[in-house]
């Protein structure tokens, strides 16, 4: 049926949001609070609202879907957090986990090393003095006048048992850990073919010198792992293969590939364990800094537990009898930093009915409300009812909608765009009957173009349906 046009001007300067802006929406709309904040806070933690915890969820899900689901090699695991210290001790992160940390000599801020600011040195005569920089304090202002560096390790300890020489344990700084302590019971368990991998979505925390940027350098976060357990001369193709996996993840929620730049780690840069590395950087308002990361750990996690445990982790080919420990691939992507970056690729602003509009164009797949069902008055009995009717046939079917008869329709138009919902549905008096070949038929309105359609309501839950799964978008 018809489709009703509106006037809309993009304005193309205003796509990209500040900092300050995604923050503020974010509280304003229930995506992410300051963690504890009556309090005061506590530096690099945050609690996610209503709306986040149905963003996070929708990201976690399409993960495993691609990642785990629609593959036949993959198996998940829950990992405890807690785990024998020995972990970490064979790992390498008891001793190697940590990051240069430097101290204002003036004020005693501390910060990480490779983040204090530095500018190039010059002479009386203003001339550059080659290979070497002036350090300046980001909180005194203070140049050249910093303690040394000193290694520290970041992991957060505790302790388990009540006796007072009660074991010290660490809250684990990746959820990696996890996976390799459950390799040989997946072996054990599940007899896969080889190659195969392990996945997990958990917590993981570490102890940042310096949390900041919102969500992006947090000490409590989230990560989706994956170790992809290989032959030794099989890593390059296994390693491809999850590269473009990484990139399929990112289209699917809605991270252009304009944002998204893969960097080849240098050597001297890669984590203790890793032979190759391709950090997945993305364009932050306040840079180019790392989303995600795709490492090859070669064999050496399972030859350092092997090692730490005394317990063989082999694989054994039972049908050619060759054994080998395999080597690994991990795709190791950031929950939070996800949050974020499909935050700041949905933002956009345009001006409708010669009034600013913010939307977020979340992929239906990810936004947090898929439609919002509404009556065209709230005093009209019968037209309530008839949407209350509609609202509760389509919860059956798709249980992330939300009600919203508060304002006027336009109002409530924009309350949804601003948190993402990619379909408004309206019951008007036409939807009860007053043209009756309009009966049962609603305006369906999409989000990105403010266009509203006509359809029966039977129509209504299969296109919403169907953006949801991906089919067609809004
Ligand atoms: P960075 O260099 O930014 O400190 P990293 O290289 O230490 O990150 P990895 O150890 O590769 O990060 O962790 C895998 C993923 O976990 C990262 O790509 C990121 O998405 C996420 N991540 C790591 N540290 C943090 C953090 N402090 N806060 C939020 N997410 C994080």
């Amino acid at each position: 049926m018809g489709i009703v046009h509106i006037p809309i001007h993009t304005m193309s300067d205003t796509h990209e949001p500040s900092m300050e802006t995604i923050i503020s929406l974010a509280k304003r709309r229930g995506f992410v609070f300051p963690g504890s904040e009556i309090y005061g806070g506590l530096a690099g933690t945050y609690d996610y609202g209503p709306l986040g915890v149905a963003l996070k969820n929708n990201l976690r899900n399409l993960w495993w879907r691609i990642f785990v689901e629609s593959r036949d090699d993959m198996y998940g695991v829950d990992a405890a957090i807690l785990m024998n210290p020995k972990v970490w001790e064979a790992s390498g992160h008891v001793t190697g986990f940590s990051d240069p940390l430097i101290e204002c000599k003036k004020c005693k801020h501390r910060f990480r090393a490779d983040q204090v600011k530095t500018k190039p040195k010059k002479d009386k005569e203003d001339n550059l003095v080659r290979d070497e920089e002036v350090w300046i304090c980001e909180h005194c202002g203070s140049k050249n006048n910093m303690e040394e560096p000193q290694q520290f390790n970041m992991m957060f300890k505790t302790h388990a048992g009540a006796s007072e020489d009660a074991m010290t344990v660490y809250l684990r700084p990746e959820t990696a850990g996890g996976i390799f302590m459950n390799y040989k019971n997946i072996i054990d368990s599940v007899h896969p073919k080889f190659p195969f991998g392990i996945a997990q979505i958990g917590k993981a925390f570490r102890n940042e010198i310096a949390p900041r940027d919102f969500i992006f350098r947090l000490r409590e976060l989230e990560q989706m792992e994956v170790e992809y357990f290989v032959r030794p001369d099989e890593w390059e193709q296994a390693f491809e293969q999850w590269r473009i996996m990484m990139h399929e993840y990112a289209q699917a929620i809605g991270i252009k590939d304009s944002t998204l730049h893969e960097l080849e780690v240098l050597p001297k840069d890669r984590a203790h364990y890793s032979k190759r590395t391709i950090d997945f950087e993305f364009d932050y308002p306040f840079g180019r800094k790392e989303l995600w990361g795709l490492a090859y750990r070669t064999d050496f996690d399972l030859s350092a537990h092997e090692k730490g445990s005394g317990v063989e982790l082999k694989y054994l080919n039972e049908v050619t009898k060759e054994k080998f420990t395999p080597h690994v691939i991990e795709p190791s992507l950031g929950v939070d930093r996800t949050v974020l970056a499909t935050l700041l690729s949905a933002y956009r602003q345009d001006e409708m009915g010669n009034e600013k509009r913010v939307y977020l164009a979340f992929p239906p797949i990810i936004a947090p409300i898929k439609a919002m069902v509404s009556p065209l008055l709230r005093n009209k009995p019968e037209l309530v009812e008839k949407a209350r009717s509609v609202y509760k046939d389509l919860k059956k079917v798709i249980p992330q909608i939300m009600w919203d008869d508060n304002g006027n329709i336009g109002k409530r138009y924009r309350r949804q765009d601003e948190i993402g919902t990619p379909f408004c549905i309206t019951i008007d008096f036409d939807t009860l009957g007053e043209k009756p070949e309009l009966k049962d038929t609603v305006t369906l309105r999409h989000r990105d173009t403010a266009q509203q359609e006509r359809m029966s309501i039977t129509n209504v839950i299969s296109v919403v349906r169907d953006a949801i799964q991906g089919i067609t978008s809004s």
